[in-house]
C-alpha cells in the first residue's frame, strides 16, 4: 500500500490591532455607507402599468406571427417549432392547402403558456419567419385555458417579413410560387433527391 503524503497548510490568526479589537471604526465605516445610499438614493421603481420601462431590442415576450404580402399567416405547418420546444407546449393541427404553392397550413396553431419558458428555441427552428418573439409580456388570465393563445392572437398583419414564404418547400422557391400541376413537372421534380439548389444556367452557345 502506498502511503501518501499530506500537505498542512498552517494558518496564522490574525493580530488585531487595538482599534480593530474595538470594532468601532468598522461600525462607523458601515454607518457612513448606509448614510451615503440615503442621501444618494436614486428611485428605480417603474409606476406600472401608468409607466413602462424600455425593454432591450431582443427581448422575448409573447410570441408574434407575421403577416406576408397578402395579409396572411406565413407558418405552413412545417411542425419544426413543435419538436424544437423543450417544454412541449406547442400544438399544431395541419390541414392541406394549396394557396402560394405550399402544401400545409396550421388549421390549430396553440401555444400554451403555463409550459412556455420564453427559450426562443421555435422562433429558430421556423425555416420561414412565421414565428418571432414579441415584446408583450403582459400574460395574465383567470383560468387555465385563457394562458392557451392560438394563431390568432399571435397573428399580426401589421408585422411583415420578406423572408421566401416557405424555405422548407424547394418546389414554391423553384416555381416562384406556381403551383405545380403538369404530371412530367411533378415526376422530374419527385426525381430530385430533396436538396434545394439552383443549377447554373447551361453556357451560351457560341
Ligand atoms: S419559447 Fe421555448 S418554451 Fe416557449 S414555445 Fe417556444 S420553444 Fe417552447
Ligand atoms: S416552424 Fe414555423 S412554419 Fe413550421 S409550424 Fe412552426 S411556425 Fe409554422
Amino acid at each position: 500500500m502506498v502511503a501518501m503524503a499530506i500537505n498542512v497548510k498552517v494558518l496564522k490568526r490574525p493580530q488585531l490591532s487595538f482599534w480593530e479589537k474595538l470594532y468601532i471604526p468598522q461600525v462607523l465605516r458601515g454607518l457612513m455607507i448606509t448614510i451615503r445610499h440615503i442621501t444618494h438614493f436614486q428611485p428605480i421603481t417603474v409606476k406600472y402599468p401608468e409607466e413602462v420601462k424600455a425593454l432591450p431590442e431582443n427581448y422575448r415576450g409573447l410570441h408574434v406571427m407575421p403577416g406576408d404580402d397578402e395579409g396572411e399567416i406565413r407558418c405552413v405547418a412545417c411542425k419544426l417549432c413543435e419538436i424544437a420546444c423543450p417544454t412541449q407546449a406547442i400544438s399544431i393541427v395541419s390541414e392541406p392547402a394549396d394557396d402560394y404553392g405550399i402544401e400545409r397550413r396550421p388549421k390549430v396553431y396553440n401555444i400554451d403558456f403555463m409550459r412556455c419558458v420564453f427559450c426562443g428555441f421555435c422562433v429558430e427552428a421556423c425555416p420561414c419567419d412565421a414565428l418571432r418573439m414579441g415584446m408583450k409580456y403582459e400574460l395574465s388570465s383567470y383560468n387555465r385555458a385563457g394562458l392557451v393563445h392560438t394563431k390568432e392572437v399571435f397573428f399580426d398583419p401589421n408585422i411583415k417579413s420578406e423572408a421566401p414564404r416557405d424555405n422548407a418547400n424547394f418546389l414554391y422557391k423553384m416555381h416562384k410560387g406556381e403551383i405545380l400541376d403538369s404530371p412530367e413537372e411533378i415526376s422530374r421534380i419527385m426525381g430530385l433527391d430533396g436538396t434545394y439548389s439552383e443549377k447554373p444556367d447551361p453556357p451560351a452557345a457560341t
